[in-house]
C-alpha cells in the first residue's frame, strides 16, 4: 500500500515511516522540519519506497497531491510537547485545527482513509483512571493555555467524525498516550528523554512539581504496530481508540529507575511547575488507558516493560553522545 504520513519526520512518524518500508511498502512523507528533523528520516532517504517532501500541512494544494498519490493518510503533522504549547498557544491551536481540516478535506474528495492522531491530553483533569474512549472529557479554563492543546485536538476529533459522518470519509482516531523510545529528543520538554540525557551527563534529574504525578509509557516500536494494524483492520474505521501501555509510574520513581539504570550519581531535584512551565500551570496527577478496546479491535496492545524502555533510550542516548 501506500502511505501519506504527514509529520513523518517526526518522532513517531519517522517510526512509523521505518516500519512500513521495511515492510516494503510505499511511504510518502511531508513534514516542516518544525520540530520534526532530518536525522530522523537520514537512513530512509534513498531507500526503496520511501519519498519526502519538505512543507506545511496547512499548504492545500500539496496536501490534495499528496493524498491523491497514497491509499491511506496517516495525520501527525501538529505542534507537541507541553513546553512548545505553553509558549506558542497561536501557533499550536491554528497548525493544529487548520492542518487536520486541510488533510481531511483533501481526502474527501475520493473518500481515502484518514488516521488522524489525538492524544490522551484530551481526558484533561479526569483522575477517574483507566481513560476509556467514551469518558466524559475535563478540561481545564481557557486562561490556562496547557488546555488548548487538549482542546484543538478534540477538535479533531470532531472535525473527523464529522467528515466521516457528513461526507463519507472513513476516519480512525487515535490517541496517543505518552509515547517514547529512540530519536525522541529532550528539546521540547519530553520526560524520559531528559531524565536519561541528564543521568548520563552527571546533571541534576529535573522532577517537575511533586513528582507523585503518574504515566504509563509506550515504546514507540509498540505504538507503531498498533497504528499499522487498525489502519489495515475494517473494524477500525469511525473508531475513536486509546493507544498506550497501561503500566503506571510516577515521576519520581521514574526519575529513581532511569538514574539507577544509567549508573548515573546525578541528583534528583524537584522544581515547581510554575518555574518549569508558566504561572499556574497544571498538570494531570495521573493519567492510564484503558487498553481494552484497541485489543478487541486489532488483537494488541503494547506491553514493552519500563525497563526495557529505559534501557532502549538510554542506549540511544549514549550512541548519540558517542557520535557527538
Ligand atoms: N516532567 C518532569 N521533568 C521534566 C519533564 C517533564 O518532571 O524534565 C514531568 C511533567 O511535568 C509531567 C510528566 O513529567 O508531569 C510527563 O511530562 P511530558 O512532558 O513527558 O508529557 P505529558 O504527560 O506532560 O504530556
Amino acid at each position: 500500500m501506500k502511505v501519506f504520513i504527514t509529520g513523518g519526520a517526526g518522532f513517531i512518524g519517522s517510526h512509523l515511516a521505518e516500519r512500513l518500508v521495511a515492510a516494503g511498502h510505499q511511504v510518502l512523507v511531508l513534514d516542516d522540519l518544525s520540530t520534526g528533523s532530518i536525522e530522523n528520516i537520514d537512513h530512509l532517504i534513498g531507500r526503496k519506497g520511501f519519498d519526502y517532501r519538505i512543507g506545511s500541512v496547512l499548504d492545500a494544494p500539496l496536501v490534495a497531491e499528496m493524498v491523491d498519490r497514497c491509499d491511506i493518510t496517516v495525520h501527525l503533522a501538529a505542534a507537541v510537547g507541553v513546553r512548545l504549547i505553553v509558549e506558542q498557544p497561536v501557533h499550536t491551536i491554528h497548525n493544529n485545527v487548520a492542518g487536520t481540516e486541510t488533510v481531511l478535506n483533501a481526502a474527501a474528495r475520493k473518500r481515502k482513509l484518514v488516521v488522524v492522531a489525538s492524544t490522551s491530553e484530551v481526558y484533561g483533569k479526569r483522575n477517574h483512571v483507566p481513560f476509556r474512549e467514551d469518558d466524559d472529557l475535563m478540561l481545564g479554563p481557557t486562561i490556562h493555555s496547557r488546555w488548548a492543546y487538549a482542546c484543538s485536538k478534540a477538535l479533531d476529533e470532531w472535525l473527523a467524525l464529522a467528515y466521516m459522518h457528513e461526507k463519507g470519509v472513513p476516519v480512525i482516531v487515535t490517541r496517543f498516550f505518552n509515547t517514547v523510545g529512540p530519536r525522541q529528543t529532550a528539546r521540547y520538554g519530553m520526560v524520559l528523554p531528559a531524565f536519561a540525557a541528564q543521568a548520563l551527563a552527571g546533571e541534576p534529574i529535573t522532577v517537575y512539581g511533586t513528582g507523585e504525578q503518574s504515566r504509563c509509557f509506550g515504546h514507540v516500536e509498540d505504538v507503531v504496530e498498533a497504528v499499522v494494524r487498525l489502519m489495515t483492520t475494517p473494524a477500525a474505521v469511525g473508531q475513536v481508540v486509546n493507544i498506550g501501555n497501561d503500566e503506571e509510574v510516577t515521576i519520581n520513581q521514574l526519575a529513581e529507575r532511569v538514574r539507577a539504570a544509567a549508573g548515573s550519581r546525578s541528583p534528583i531535584v524537584r522544581i515547581p511547575y510554575d518555574q518549569a512551565y508558566a504561572e499556574g500551570f497544571e498538570d494531570m496527577l495521573r493519567r492510564v488507558p484503558d487498553v481494552s478496546k484497541l485489543e478487541r479491535i486489532i488483537g494488541f496492545r503494547p506491553t514493552t516493560s519500563l525497563n526495557e524502555i529505559i534501557a532502549d533510550v538510554l542506549e540511544d542516548k549514549r550512541a548519540a553522545l558517542a557520535v557527538a
